[in-house]
């Protein structure tokens, strides 16, 4: 970690300075500046395409940025494999399609990045993976697989996964999309648990009860620009743009 390390005043999370991503001519993210504070709840919404998948993956280098810089918990992302493992390190992700390897069992999935990139023994990793497990109320289905769980727990197995590896942020990426809505609540309240608990989350959601409820500030995105930022009551009640009014008008 010689050349990487992080300063020791950085209070940030997250941190973008003028973020550029491309895809050919097209820019998926322009000019992003943004700071997630260390236990800050941040809710990103905006219009289908306006690059708010793009901005979670670039934070966590799957996607790769083209111009401007990114740190997160300090260490700056850069191209080379150490940084990507690093930053994969501290970011736990979570995708609108659970992602869950369907071949292995619930506990299985939980196991494998702990014990391939924590150097963890198994028993360990099962320790730590059916403490999560119960945490996300589920533990009973460790022993199954992934088709035998309905969408929402599967889903909260995809987010018990990610804390396997003991991430300081937590990233989602519409997580209750494509959920029957009986099980959207099931998620967010484990969402809500984990930031109640003081974790640093970045979530894209349209889901505006839990905005109003969790996040301590909401971003809005349109044409790959954040274009406002503002505490949910006053991002509700009072927005400051047209186009977030029209999105707001669209979607409540
Ligand atoms: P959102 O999540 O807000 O719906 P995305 O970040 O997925 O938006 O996409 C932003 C824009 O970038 C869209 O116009 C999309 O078509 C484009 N885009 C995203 N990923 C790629 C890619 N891999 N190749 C080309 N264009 C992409
Ligand atoms: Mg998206």
């Amino acid at each position: 970690m010689t050349s990487q390390s992080a300063t020791a005043s950085e209070t940030s999370a997250v941190r973008m300075e003028a973020v550029y991503k491309r895809f050919g001519d097209f820019a998926a993210l322009s000019e992003v500046d943004l700071r997630v504070a260390k236990g800050e709840r941040i809710v990103v919404c905006g219009p289908s395409g306006s690059g708010k998948s793009t901005l979670i993956r670039c934070i966590n280098h799957i996607e790769r940025h083209d111009e401007g810089l990114i740190y997160v918990n300090g260490f700056e992302l850069k191209p080379e494999p150490k940084s990507v493992d690093l930053v994969r390190r501290e970011t736990g992700m979570v995708f609108q399609s659970f992602n869950l390897f369907p071949h292995m069992t619930i506990l299985e999935n939980c196991i494998l990045a702990p014990m391939s990139a924590h150097g963890l023994g198994r028993r360990e990793a099962e320790d730590r993976a059916m403490a999560l497990l119960e945490k996300v109320r589920i533990a009973d289905q460790a022993k199954k697989f992934p088709i035998q769980l309905s969408g929402g727990q599967q889903q909260r197995v995809a987010i018990a996964r990610a804390l396997c590896m003991q991430p300081k942020i937590m990233l989602f990426d519409e997580p209750t999309s494509a959920l029957d809505p009986e099980m959207v609540k099931e998620v967010l309240e484990t969402m809500k648990g984990l930031a109640n608990e003081g974790m640093t989350m970045l979530c894209v959601t349209h889901e505006m009860g839990f905005a109003r409820e969790v996040a301590d500030r909401i971003v809005f995105m349109d044409k790959g620009r954040i274009i406002e930022q503002a505490k949910p009551e006053a991002f509700f009640t009072a927005p400051q743009t047209e186009r977030a009014r029209h999105f707001l008008d669209q979607i409540i």
